[in-house]
């Protein structure tokens, strides 16, 4: 055991025993002049609740210093060996009987004000008191008589009135700040009102007016829990008690001798505590009830705040909207007095609005989750994108009775999502341009050698997998070097990109003209038959021929052609050697003329 501990556990037991003491002391000394009777034995409580109150390691040393502390009172005022031990054995006994019926309530905090708790708490106060008793009567040498009667309900109304009393102070049944200023002021006035009914009670004795301190315990348990049901019952049993002994109030009215009336008195208390301590549960279950809705609320707030996201709810038949504070704060408003529905339709951008309420129509007509995304506009003009998600609630009848659906703002989300739309399309468009730039002849701005290349090689593919025609065109200027030997390579470029432009235009859409040396062009004719690309080449000798070269100052220029038909079981490779093959032939036969090869 650490020092720490140790100081503790002599705290506890020393602080147990001392108190236990002085009240054992009080009921002695005021039973003294009062033919030996008490009402109440609240030491019997305090030994009870310290040791349920004590911790594992504590527990012998809080009953060694209790049994101590009885023999020690017991000792004193009755200067008698004997009795002293009787009655301290009868203590120990009841104590650990008690504790034994009751040892796992204090394991939880709050748990000694249930119905149930209760109910075994009267159980371990009764069989407590008839087993202090048996041992009290036998020790004392008398049976079943009076002393064990006045035993027996002495000590069930010491642990009926101050177990609860000391459980509550020490584990205050409702939570929040109910050791306020306010409250302790409240306490003490329902208190003296007991106080003051009692009073009335149990000074005169001319009106039976017992039934007026149950009201009063009903209403302090009703104020106060069990804290004020204790307390008032303890406060009726300490008057009423004086009033006994004195011979007044309204219970000598029965004139039934002090003796009988003590026991009619122990009866009645039991019965107020029997009528307010079920109260005083059912108070603290409502309190804690309470707590724990106002808990779940502030853990749903928490979350919908971490997460952005709240709830809404249209009750249908008045309609009626709710919103979560978070519905609040993503408008920009703080929460408050719920809004009208128009006032919450209108928050939706105008363009949005029609898409959110054919939407919600949607789902009261299907009866299906719905979700929209929608911009709404805040009032400070600022706009947001929100996202929500419902479903209907239906009534008993099947009938839809409320949409409930949560709400999110996903402005960031969205404004990401376009940034990386635009983002892509700005990528895609430069991919496309390096594309372009890549397959472009730089000179010419028609197809490059790879570009016209590659289409032909896909065209072949095509055209071998379809088994339709498909025919090429080399072209190759005329005595070019003549160009430009005589105007000079510039002017050279400027014949090649007109005969380029020329060549494009007068083939179809479908075919592609290509740069692929420095004056030589291919011209690749899809789905063509030789025939039909005789004539397209025809056309293109033709055209070039009928070039206007006037700006240039140039005379004709002529461009020679060579054809080629895909065959079956050619390769570009060679069908590019058959057109060059034309091509030489129209250059040997004279130039400007088309040549083709089979
Ligand atoms: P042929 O009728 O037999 O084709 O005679 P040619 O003079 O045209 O002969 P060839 O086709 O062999 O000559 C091509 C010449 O084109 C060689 C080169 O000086 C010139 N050439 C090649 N590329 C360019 C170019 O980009 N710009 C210019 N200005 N000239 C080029
Ligand atoms: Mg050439
Ligand atoms: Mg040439």
């Amino acid at each position: 055991m650490g020092s720490s501990n140790l100081r503790q556990t002599i705290l506890v037991s020393a602080s147990a025993g001392l108190l236990y003491f002085v009240l054992a002391a009080i009921a002695l000394q005021l039973t003294r002049g009062a033919d030996g009777i008490a009402t109440v034995w609240p030491s019997s409580g305090v030994a009870v609740a310290a040791l349920l109150l004590a911790g594992a390691g504590q527990r012998g040393w809080v009953l060694l210093s209790l049994a101590a502390a009885s023999f020690l009172a017991n000792f004193v005022w009755s200067g008698a060996l004997a009795p002293a031990f009787g009655h301290t054995a009868a203590n120990v006994v009841e104590a650990l009987v008690a504790y034994w019926i009751m040892r796992d309530i204090q394991r939880r905090n709050d748990s000694f004000f249930h119905i149930a708790a209760i109910a075994r708490f009267c159980l371990a106060a009764v069989l407590a008191a008839l087993a202090s008793a048996t041992i009290a009567s036998l020790l004392a040498g008398g049976g079943i008589g009076h002393m064990f009667v006045s035993w027996l309900t002495t000590v069930a109304l010491g642990i009926l009135l101050v177990v609860p009393l000391i459980m509550n102070f020490m584990h205050p049944a409702t939570h929040g700040p109910s050791r306020s200023a306010g409250q302790l002021g409240r306490t003490a006035l329902v208190l003296a009102a007991v106080a003051l009914v009692a009073g009335v009670v149990f000074t005169q004795s001319t009106y039976p007016l017992l039934f007026l301190p149950l009201l009063s315990v009903l209403l302090a348990t009703y104020f106060l829990g069990a804290t004020g049901a204790t307390c008032s019952i303890l406060i009726i049993a300490a008057i009423g008690s004086v009033a006994i002994w004195q011979h007044s109030g309204s219970i000598s009215l029965l004139n039934a001798g002090t003796e009988a009336e003590v026991l009619f008195f122990q009866f009645y208390l039991f019965t107020l505590l029997v009528s307010a301590l079920p109260l005083a549960a059912m108070i603290a279950m409502r309190d804690r009830s309470f707590a724990e809705v106002e808990r779940g609320k502030r853990w749903l707030e928490m979350s919908e705040g971490i997460a952005k996201v709240g709830h809404w709810r249209l009750e249908l038949a008045e309609q009626r909207l709710f919103w979560s504070g978070e519905v609040f704060r993503i408008h920009g408003l703080e929460p408050g007095p719920q809004p009208a529905l128009d006032m919450a339709v209108n928050f939706y951008h105008p363009e949005d609005r029609p898409l959110v309420e054919g939407t919600l129509a949607q789902s009261l007509e299907t009866l299906q989750p719905i979700e929209f995304e929608a911009r709404i506009v805040r009032q400070d003009g600022d706009i947001r994108y929100v996202y929500s998600c419902s479903e209907v609630e239906l009534r008993e009848d099947g009938k839809p009775g409320a949409i409930f659906g949560i709400f999110q703002d996903v402005t960031n989300r969205v404004l990401a999502a376009m940034e990386l739309a635009s983002a892509r399309a700005r990528a895609e468009a430069r991919a496309d341009e390096a594309t372009q730039l890549a397959e472009t002849d730089s000179l010419t701005e028609i197809a490059n050698r790879r570009k016209v290349l590659s289409f032909l090689d896909t065209e072949i593919a095509k055209a071998v997998v379809l088994g339709g025609p498909l025919a090429i065109a080399v072209l190759d200027i005329d005595r070019f070097k003549q160009i430009n030997d005589r105007f000079g390579h510039a002017v050279g470029d400027q014949v090649i990109r007109r005969v380029a432009q020329v060549c494009a235009l007068a083939t179809r859409g479908s075919d592609l003209v290509g740069r692929i040396g420095g004056e030589e062009f291919l011209i690749v004719l899809p789905t063509t038959s030789a025939e039909m690309a005789f004539a397209v080449a025809e056309r293109v000798r033709s055209a070039v021929e009928a070039i206007d070269w006037q700006p240039l100052d140039l005379q004709r220029v002529t461009v020679s052609i060579g054809l080629a038909s895909l065959g079956g079981g050619m390769d570009r490779e060679e069908l590019m050697i058959r057109a060059d093959r034309a091509l030489y032939q129209a250059k040997n036969d004279g130039r400007n003329m088309l040549r083709q090869t089979g």
